[in-house]
């Protein structure tokens, strides 16, 4: 019987491969790609918005953490707050949310590596702005973006989700707006960009996931990265920053 239990667990462990007993992502033991994103990482997320954002480096794993509150104006502080501003447009959204804080931990390998088989991203954050607000994908809870969701963005592109967990889905005045911005990073440790190359072009050879390789402001020797989406999303007049699925590995994101 002892022997049985030890032996369903050794299976178990066998299993669980690359996951640590935290069930945190190791990317230690990942085929790793050649760019090391360390550097990047800690000047990006550091220097957009030291208060509640940090950055921690274990060997070959990146943790991200953030309370998820922006560092910019939108409706959603509240009419009286010092950060309020009203919608853009003709929004009206249902005002009946409140910020709150979250303790979000993104962690992403040092060493991004294109995956053999690509996962789809989900519903929920499947990346990091460097200001620690989450990023989704064109997903709501019930389904694709659609109109009664887009009338909800402030002019971040941003709204607060049924658990008033504030996120990005779009281009917006305080993220990127038609440049070559380093906006964050996908939970696969690949940066995203505005919708343009550093050369102040947009990129014509963009793969099924909005990436391809080549030199950026942060990586002069070229690397695999996301780009906000140049095309509009339907009728909303706006251009999401993530569809499709990762290009390498994805890591963990816990609150
Ligand atoms: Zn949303
Ligand atoms: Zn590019």
């Amino acid at each position: 019987m002892k022997h049985t239990i030890h032996l369903i667990l050794f299976l178990t462990l066998l299993s669980v491969g690359a996951c640590k007993e935290d069930g945190t992502q190791d990317f230690s033991e990942i085929p790793s790609g050649d760019v090391d994103i360390t550097a990047v990482v800690q000047a990006s997320f550091g220097n957009a918005y030291t208060d509640g954002v940090s950055v921690q480096v274990d060997g070959e794993n990146i943790s991200i953490s953030s309370t998820g509150l922006p560092d910019h104006k939108t409706p959603y502080w509240g009419e009286g707050h010092e950060m309020y501003e009203d919608f853009p447009g003709t929004n009206h959204a249902n005002m009946n949310t409140t910020m709150i804080g979250f303790n979000y931990v993104m962690t992403i390998p040092a060493h991004p590596a294109e995956a053999a088989s690509k996962e789809q991203t989900e519903l929920g954050p499947v990346g990091m702005a460097l200001n620690g607000v989450p990023i989704y994908n064109d997903y709501e809870g019930g389904g694709l973006l659609a109109e009664n969701a887009w009338s909800t963005f402030d002019a971040a592109g941003a709204h607060p989700g049924p658990r008033e967990d504030y996120h990005y889905h779009c281009e917006g005045d305080y993220l990127t707006t038609d440049d070559a911005k380093l906006i964050g990073f996908l939970r696969d440790g690949f940066p995203v960009y505005g919708r343009k190359d550093t050369d102040g072009t947009y990129p014509e050879d963009l793969d099924t996931n909005g990436g391809h390789i080549g030199v950026t402001a942060d990586f002069p020797d070229s690397i695999y990265h996301y780009h906000v989406s140049n095309e509009m999303y339907s009728t909303s007049g706006l251009y999401v920053i993530k569809s499709g699925a990762y290009h390498g590995t994805k890591g963990t994101f816990t609150q």
